[in-house]
């Protein structure tokens, strides 16, 4: 087994060394290369709906320029060109005879015979890899000689947005750079200068996701790659990699790539970003297809993130581009509430009740018109808050009546006009459009206590059960049963205090 294995390592050390000559002369190159391996190309005449991948690269050879086999073998024909061994030249006329054997370069010992010449093409499409797949990129190093490329590729505007899934529809309908959410696909419009500054498409792309002060929260790695390619080489996964929408020419060689979907185990896969991916309490990432519940375990928490998008050639050079984006997947929500359940006792004196919040608010919406304490009696009293402090640190609202009354119970509601900061799903909302909860105040004893009966928090439901209602209706002495009860029915039904 040793040494099996010892021989397989010398084989592929050996074939990434050899690097062969150029089917046209100087044979040592290089050549001016027109287009490259996986350039999106519309679909042929009457199959209009197969875009596919260019599964060659363009050899630049004026018209009648005499192209030679790499390889020695017996000529086979393909359409408008030659096919010999692993090789085939496309796009050309006075094809060598088929069937018959030809002398190819690397084994050239006398004048060699051309397998045909270029026709008015202007070009040799030349094709690496058995018939029928997979195509190699021969622009690597180990294929044609002495191939460079001092070019960086161009990265032609800011990179766009979209909800993952609309590559597969003729609809295009880019998403706000500040209002991400939920899973994206990043769209980029890329192209590359090949070795003589001729376009073509890029070879690799990936992307990062930064906070703002640049610490990498995700690294794509590669994602679209053209070392190869596999079969199936037209329709769909040719629509998962170029937006086919935009219209698109092979001589501006100008493409829109879908950064964020994945060529890989020779298929293309419909991948995304998903900005709402969960993260446990130590920030371990869940798998990217697991949503968050809360802000609070976002992997990429609402707010502002640098995109970069990395464009490859296959020597290397590279261009980026980077685009400031928010993520805003969750509107504020209430966390925890004073009084926060609804059989706690607090004394008589106690006139604050609290809120926290699952993220920063701001503090211009925290007023007397956004904030309601009012009573649920006849006379529907709207407390007076006599103090409201907000504590950033920990996102705590704190509201402070005079008194409540005897035997009141007071509905809390915060109103739409509260807000995160932040520029987009900020508002505290709820199923009712407010969030609210309730407080009720019973004297009991002679020192008095206030004690909280029925307790509710929207969409954060937290309800009392029948049984623990009247066992503690029961203790309060001074509130006589029905009344807790009546007061308990009410707060769980939300509908009856909808606002006017
Ligand atoms: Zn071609």
């Amino acid at each position: 087994m040793k040494v099996f294995s010892i021989l397989i390592v010398l084989c592929i050390t050996v074939s990434s060394m050899w690097s062969y000559p150029w089917p046209i002369r100087d044979f040592q190159g290089p050549h001016q290369i027109n287009a490259t391996l996986g350039d999106y190309r519309q679909g042929i005449t009457g199959n209009p709906l197969y875009p596919r991948f260019h599964n060659g690269v363009d050899i630049q050879a004026s018209e009648s320029t005499k192209v030679y086999s790499i390889v020695s073998d017996t000529v086979r024909y393909v359409t408008d060109g030659v096919r010999v061994g692993d090789y085939a030249y496309v796009h050309l006329m006075d094809r060598y005879p088929e069937g018959q054997y030809i002398e190819g370069i690397i084994d050239s010992t006398a004048p060699l015979d051309s397998v045909g010449i270029t026709d008015n093409q202007d070009h040799v499409h030349f094709m690496e890899g058995a018939a029928g797949g997979p195509y190699q990129n021969s622009l690597r190093n180990g294929g044609l000689d002495n191939y460079t490329d001092n070019n960086n590729p161009a990265i032609i505007a800011t990179p766009q947005f979209f909800p993952q899934g609309e590559e597969l529809t003729s609809n295009r309908n880019p998403l706000h750079t500040d209002t991400l959410y939920g899973k994206v696909d990043i769209r980029v419009h890329m192209r590359d200068f090949a070795n003589t500054g001729q376009g073509s498409g890029i070879y690799t792309c990936s992307y990062a996701i930064a906070d703002t002060l640049d610490s990498i929260y995700y690294n794509s790695g590669t994602t679209i790659i053209f070392d190869q390619v596999s079969p199936p080489s037209n329709g769909t996964p040719v629509v998962y990699v170029y937006d086919t929408t935009v219209t698109e020419h092979a001589n501006s060689a100008t493409f829109h790539y879908w950064a964020t979907n994945r060529i890989g185990n020779n298929q293309v896969e419909d991948r995304y970003w998903n900005t709402k991916q969960k993260a446990d309490s130590a920030g371990i990432p869940f798998p990217d297809s697991v949503d968050a519940d809360s802000i609070e375990n976002d992997r990429f928490p609402d707010g502002y993130y640098w995109v970069k998008v990395m464009a490859y050639d296959i020597r290397d050079n590279f261009a980026a581009e980077s685009v400031k984006v928010h993520v805003d997947n969750f509107n504020p929500k209430i966390k925890e509430t004073r009084p926060s359940d609804w059989f706690a006792f607090v004394p008589t004196k106690e006139k604050r009740i609290w809120c926290r919040f699952s993220e920063a608010i701001d503090t211009t919406t925290l007023t007397a018109t956004n904030i309601k304490i009012q009573s649920l009696r006849a006379d529907s009293l709207n407390y007076t808050i006599t103090n409201l402090v907000y504590d950033d640190s920990i996102h705590k609202l704190t509201l402070e009546v005079d008194s409540f009354r005897f035997k009141d119970t007071v509905q809390v509601r915060l109103l739409d006009g509260v807000r995160a900061t932040g520029l987009w799903g900020q508002l505290v909302k709820s199923m009712s459009g407010y969030v609210q909860w309730f407080v009720t105040c019973a004297q009991v004893g002679t020192d008095g206590q206030c004690a909280i009966i029925a307790h509710r928090v929207l969409p954060d439901v937290i309800m009392a059960t029948p049984d623990r209602m009247q066992s503690n209706c029961a203790k309060m002495a001074q509130f006589s049963f029905h009344d807790c009860i009546g007061f308990f029915e009410k707060a769980q039904n939300p509908d009856i205090f909808v606002l006017a």
